[in-house]
């Protein structure tokens, strides 16, 4: 496809879709498709197996959906397609747009992940739903233990993120699913990346697919401001309040590295008076979604989130990511200030930078291949927060302690095996821990940023 085709304007109509189909989509307040979906729909209505290269964000979900719920049109069945995702809230998400889709036609789905429990889903799918999205582990155990379940009639496979799946060591249970699908089916693969994993999956599970790709790997919408400050360890907090004091109205995302630090910050922020919300894989399922809600609901405007939360989910009109914790993956990086400006809307992003992650910050802006500026800082002026932060820092190890004692806190250092079921950010540990004191001004940054370079 040439350049001037990838951008021309085209209606669903025009791609294929038949027209119940586009009256849902326009229900769903889609006008014209997005640049996925121009490329996938195409290909997948003229019935090719598709590998689709985009992230979350792209409409990728609607680029796999609309064509499925084409072919059930034309042929309705039960168990029709199966969607695979790495995480119960992308999951979820996905079969929101399938049940917003398919609302018009009756449409039947089912969402089969862990943390609930398995005999209500087994009832579920003995109502033979026609789309079925689902985590690969819960769905293994399902395929393994629930009677008179199988997956013999499906027609349709989804793998989605299918880089983020391998990662998370679900390379097994998607071989086991891939042995009792039919060999008579089509297969839609989606991932942010092309790994050789995922390159290795597509061979064992696409026929002649054709391959469509809107991602551009390491690169941030240019509608997003990306700043970064650099400040001591020690007055992290201390810069925070002062950003969220000075963006009050927005919604923002506090990224950070560890559960016990995304709970502690989060109980900080909520003693002085913030509306936070935590989200972090160790949280039951429960509270995951709570707490999700709650932010979408614009019930509370902070989520403070491990990078569990930093891809897959579809979180509207967020004004305001910070990267409390830099990344050590330039990709997870990408991912996570993906998360505001989006579809066209502007937005701003600031990297906290302390004397710590010099080095991981030089290479965040070799990997994006440009240079930050900086977020404009008076030191007295965010300093005037020290004394009520310091007190609501206390108070809040006061209630992680108490939350520990009752067994609610978070876990210590995780296993491996916990790594999936927490999405991925397992890890425990402490925050910052780390107390060493220098005034950030541009003279010892730039000292720190050519100590960094030798
Ligand atoms: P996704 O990448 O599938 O998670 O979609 C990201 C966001 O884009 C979701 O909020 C979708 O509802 C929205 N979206 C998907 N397709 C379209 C479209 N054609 N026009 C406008 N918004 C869309």
């Amino acid at each position: 496809m040439s350049k001037e085709d990838e951008t021309e304007t085209v209606t669903f109509e025009e791609l294929g879709v038949v027209k119940p189909l586009c009256s849902a989509i326009d229900a769903c307040g889609w006008k014209t498709p997005t640049e996925i979906q121009k490329l996938a729909i195409r290909e997948a209505i003229a019935g090719r197996d598709v590998v689709g290269l985009a992230e979350t964000g792209s409409g990728k979900t609607g680029a796999f959906a609309i064509p499925i719920l084409q072919a059930l049109l034309a042929d309705p069945g039960r168990l029709f397609a199966v969607v695979l995702a790495p995480t119960r809230e992308l999951a979820f998400q996905i079969n929101d747009v399938f049940v917003s889709l398919g609302a018009p036609i009756s449409l039947q789905t089912a969402c089969v992940t862990g943390g609930v429990d398995m005999m209500s889903q087994a009832i579920k799918l003995a109502k033979k739903p026609h789309v079925l999205i689902c985590t690969p582990g819960r769905l293994v155990d399902h395929l393994e233990n629930t009677k008179g379940f199988s997956l013999r009639s499906v027609r349709f496979l989804v793998l989605d993120e299918a880089d983020r799946m391998l990662s998370m060591d679900f390379e097994e249970e998607i071989n086991k699913i891939l042995g009792v699908l039919p060999k008579e089916r089509r297969t839609l693969l989606f991932s942010a990346t092309m790994t050789s994993k995922v390159a290795k999956l597509q061979k064992a599970s696409l026929s002649d697919p054709v391959k469509v790709e809107v991602s551009h790997k390491f690169q941030t919408p240019k509608q997003l401001l990306q700043q970064y400050l650099f400040l001591p360890a020690k007055w992290k907090d201390c810069y925070l309040v002062y950003l969220l004091d000075h963006f009050k109205e927005q919604t923002a995302i506090l990224f950070v590295a560890t559960c016990n630090n995304a709970l502690r910050t989060t109980l900080t922020l909520r003693n002085l008076g913030f509306q936070a919300v935590c989200l972090h894989g160790q949280l039951s399922q429960a509270k995951r979604l709570g707490a999700l809600n709650k932010f979408k609901a614009g019930q509370r405007n902070i989520l403070v989130a491990t990078d569990v939360a930093s891809r897959g989910l579809d979180i509207p009109n967020v004004d305001l990511v910070l990267n409390l914790d830099i990344p050590s993956n330039g990709k997870d990086y990408i991912h996570r200030v993906g998360r505001t400006a989006r579809a066209g809307k502007s937005g701003r992003s600031v990297a906290f930078v302390t004397q710590y992650d010099v080095e991981a910050y030089q290479r965040l802006e070799t990997m994006l291949g440009k240079k930050l500026d900086v977020f404009p800082t008076q030191e007295d002026e965010v300093l005037i927060f020290e004394e009520r932060v310091t007190e609501a820092q206390r108070l809040a190890m006061k209630e992680l302690k108490e939350m520990q004692d009752m067994g609610e806190g978070v876990r210590g250092k995780s296993s491996r095996g916990n790594k999936r079921r927490m999405g991925g950010d397992g890890e425990g540990g402490g925050g910052d821990g780390k107390s060493n004191v220098f005034k950030p001004n541009k003279k010892t940054f730039n000292k720190a940023m050519s100590r960094g370079k030798r």
